[in-house]
């Protein structure tokens, strides 16, 4: 590769990932989806960013029609890459794309695949895409294919029970407790760790394991109670039992075990800016509290004008130009630059230090000459742009655009 190409290829990169350019991606978007998507209209959408520079898509318009005539309309919060790589525009489009993947079971299959399983949580467990694919057709059939699966109990009432645990003299030791719809198939599901197909080591599992020699009571200590009441007893017969001097098994958070524990925007909101305060990066908060960032991304808390996650640091360090202008006087040329240290290169790019950085090592400037020799391959400004990006794109950034404009039209 010669260097001048190396050179070339940077810039293109820097020019790419610039959020102002646009209307160079409109562009791309357009010639992407021009022939296989008529109906993606992308020329008034508008770009934002998350914190790692991350591009999305607002205002993306589908003339596609649904089965009712309208059209699909707007779509917001349109990654770009998925966009690009998966033909993901439009969410109404994609809720279709999901429609008919979930009409890939016939009703034959489906009834079948059902009268496997003797509950409904072992269906979703053990067959997660027939299940999925069930609960999309009518409501009717759904209830047929299942109707034979034991009632899981009202999801509402719940019971709390404990396994209690007694060291080899019949003291008492540790005890789980837990709350539940449906106490016979939760113990057996705490013995077993079977829960449908899936396999998992309990706390219940493991205690028995590492003690042998201890003894095993599973009691009701409740009544049926409403969701509520339940959680609340829960936590109030946990600390009866630490009180009393029991070893309390539980890992999970109270009401967690079969409950929608669902934490709000703000918990999130203040986890982040507790993180942020610490000084903790973005990928170590991404590392450490994947499931905290895996709801801000996923309920979009990450972009404008939410922002969540700007406040935890971005670890890119901002360099002063001194410090820029100390790292590159060891290099001969800024291609040399380019080529060995791209980092570097950027930084002096992004700062607008190129010329300055010449000047420093004596690396003499291509003169224009040698540009507008270049371009006599090419017969417009469109024609250059088209069928030689990389030279267009060091002419635009080397301010030599009106020149060559201005040549163009001295030969046309
Ligand atoms: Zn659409």
């Amino acid at each position: 590769m010669k260097l001048i190409d190396v050179l070339y290829e940077t810039v293109i990169d820097l020019y790419e990932r610039a959020p102002d350019k646009s209307e160079i991606v409109t562009s791309k978007l357009i010639d992407r989806f021009k022939d296989t998507h008529p109906e993606w209209d992308f020329s008034n959408v508008k770009y934002k960013f998350d914190k790692r520079s991350e591009r999305y898509v607002d205002n993306m318009i589908c003339h596609k029609k649904d089965e009712n005539g309208i059209e699909h309309g707007i779509s917001n919060d349109m990654k770009y890459q998925d966009i690009v790589h998966f033909d993901r525009a439009c969410w109404k489009c994609r809720r279709q794309q999901a429609k008919r993947l979930s009409n890939k079971f016939t009703d034959d299959e489906l009834r079948d695949e059902a009268k496997k399983y003797n509950t409904k949580s072992e269906f979703i467990y053990g067959s997660p895409n027939h299940y999925d694919a069930a609960r999309k057709r009518d409501k009717q059939f759904y209830q047929d294919i299942t109707s034979h699966m034991v009632p899981a109990g009202d999801k509402t009432q719940k019971i709390i029970y404990a396994h209690e645990f007694y060291d080899s003299e019949g003291k008492p030791y540790a005890a789980y407790i837990g709350l539940t719809n449906n106490s016979e198939r939760r113990y057996k599901e705490h013995i077993s760790g079977v829960y449908g197909e899936k396999k998992i080591t309990t706390q219940v599992m493991k205690f028995l394991n590492d003690n042998p020699n201890y003894s095993h009571q599973y009691k009701e200590l409740t009544d049926f109670v409403d969701f509520q009441t339940a959680v609340k007893l829960e936590d109030t017969w946990k600390n009866k039992y630490d009180k009393k001097g029991w070893i309390i098994l539980n890992v999970a958070k109270t009401g967690s075990i079969g409950a929608p524990y669902r934490i709000t925007n703000e918990q999130l909101k203040q986890k982040v800016i507790e993180c942020g305060n610490q000084g903790m990066t973005y990928n170590e908060f991404r590392q450490k509290f994947n499931n905290i960032y895996s709801s801000i991304v996923r309920r979009k808390l990450h972009l404008p004008p939410y922002n969540y996650l700007d406040i935890l640091s971005n670890k890119k360090r901002s360099y002063t130009r001194d410090e820029i202008m100390d790292m590159a006087k060891d290099y001969k040329s800024i291609a040399q630059i380019a080529k060995e240290n791209p980092t570097l290169y950027g930084r002096i790019y992004l700062k607008g230090l190129v010329d300055d950085v010449r000047k420093l090592i004596n690396d003499p400037l291509k003169d224009e000459k040698y540009y507008l020799e270049k371009i006599k391959d090419y017969n417009s400004v469109k024609d250059l742009r088209i069928n030689n990006r990389k030279l267009y794109y060091v002419i635009h950034s080397r301010g030599l655009l009106d020149k060559v404009k201005k040549y163009y039209k001295s030969v046309s």
